[in-house]
């Protein structure tokens, strides 16, 4: 393989560092032309002093002149902004663009670096949820490759791997998070800190909070409709505690291919940035004997109604992804501060879904103002002190 220049969106955040994890045990194979981050200057100043990009973006603008002052005399271009960040995926050398980034800011670089014609390896699920149609009508225009890095999606896309059968269905595996087989009333008064603790896999805090509510799931069950050209009734969501297996496909002959390893992240992220190839590492193997029982349940969608909504929106579809998805963003930011409940969560999201009007073939103008007027619903919704 020739060397892959990358822009690694979100770069100081969990994908992101594992991300640089995965180009330090492979420097032959990649160079970094970008990195970003939004608050945390001083780990992308580390990592731009050690990977020596072209450009680093900080998101905030008051947090240009530690950067840039840190930064001076390297030749590495300093930006800030959000325009920035659309932007400096167009450099011209780069091949591949890592979005990183958390929630639906991750939008409109996705976007831009399609139409530069740049691969997309894709962690941003929320891209895919607020604007899937458009995304990968766009990434077909320009004959650009969405390689999956969610650990589901990467499995199903591994499966698919050498397929041109049909899929009769896929399973996204779900770990069923801290709360799983607990009822309504035991949610009552759950921490932010207990929501916090996911069994198996260690992750940004928003996804964190999404994976205890099953919102994650639902966002995951989007996606997939979108990377996998599927219907709603073709996904289907079923509870592995252990996360091993990470998601399987049944063709239409009954015979199923599940992927399988250790949950570890920077697997689906090596193979997003090396595929079709594989390359050998030193990660620590599964082991049979270590993991002796896999077991299966059906998720339970009343208590974790967060899944239910979602599998409701993108049966309904135009804007109705894009509305759960904002509301959620603003829910979880509250949930996190402490202003709402863990079950006030899926309240609020329904009821933003409620308060804003279908929208049917929206464009990308028509996502964005859906996006801002959802956020403003679910935001008077959380001072309501309802929640
Ligand atoms: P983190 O919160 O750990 O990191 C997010 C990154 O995005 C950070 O670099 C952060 O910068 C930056 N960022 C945050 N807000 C903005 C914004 N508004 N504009 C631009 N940049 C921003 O998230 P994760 O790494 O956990 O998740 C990233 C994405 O990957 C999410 O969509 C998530 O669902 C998905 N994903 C994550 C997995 C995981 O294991 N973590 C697994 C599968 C998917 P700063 O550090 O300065 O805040």
């Amino acid at each position: 393989m020739e060397k892959r220049n990358l822009a690694i969106l979100g770069s100081t955040g969990s994908v992101g560092t594992q991300a640089l994890e995965v180009v330090r045990s492979f420097p032959e194979r990649f160079d970094i032309s970008v990195l970003t981050a939004n608050n945390n200057y001083e780990t992308l100043i580390a990592q731009a002093l050690e990977f020596r990009p072209m450009a680093v973006v900080i998101l905030q603008n008051d947090l240009y002149s530690p950067v840039e002052e840190a930064l001076s005399g390297t030749g590495i271009q300093v930006l800030s902004g959000a325009d920035a960040l659309s932007e400096v995926v167009e450099l011209e050398q780069i091949n591949v663009v890592l979005n990183a980034i958390v929630g639906s800011a991750g939008l409109k670089p996705t976007i831009n670096a399609i139409q530069k014609g740049k691969d997309i390896a894709l962690a941003n699920k929320e891209t895919l949820v607020v604007a899937g149609e458009l995304v990968m009508g766009l990434a077909n225009q320009h004959g650009v490759k969405i390689l999956p890095v969610d650990s589901e999606h990467s499995a199903i896309f591994q499966c698919l791997v050498g397929e041109s059968n049909p899929i009769e269905k896929i399973y996204l595996t779900a770990s069923g998070g801290p709360f799983r087989g607990k009822n309504r009333d035991e949610l009552l008064f759950v921490t932010k800190d207990q929501a916090l603790k996911h069994p198996n896999w260690s992750m940004g805090a928003k996804i964190t909070i999404d994976s205890a509510s099953l919102m994650n799931k639902g966002l995951e069950v989007i996606e997939a409709k979108w990377l996998f050209g599927l219907s709603p009734e073709q996904i289907d969501v079923i509870i592995h505690p252990q996360s091993i297996i990470h998601s399987i496909v049944q063709f239409e002959d009954g015979s199923m291919k599940a992927q399988m390893g250790l949950p570890d992240m920077k697997l689906p992220i090596q193979y997003a940035l090396t595929y079709p190839k594989r390359y050998a590492n030193n990660y620590p193997r599964f082991d049979f004997m270590a993991h002796k029982e896999l077991t299966f349940e059906r998720p339970d969608m009343e208590t974790f109604h967060n899944l239910k909504l979602a599998y409701q929106a993108l049966r309904e579809g135009g804007n109705r992804p894009c509305v759960l998805n904002a509301a959620n963003e603003i829910a979880v930011e509250a949930f996190l501060r402490g202003e709402v409940s863990f079950l006030g969560m899926s309240e609020i999201i329904e009821e933003t879904l409620c308060q804003i009007k279908n929208v049917d073939n929206p464009n990308l103008s028509d996502y964005m103002a859906c996006d801002e007027e959802s956020r403003l619903v679910a935001r008077n919704l959380v001072l309501s002190s309802a929640y």
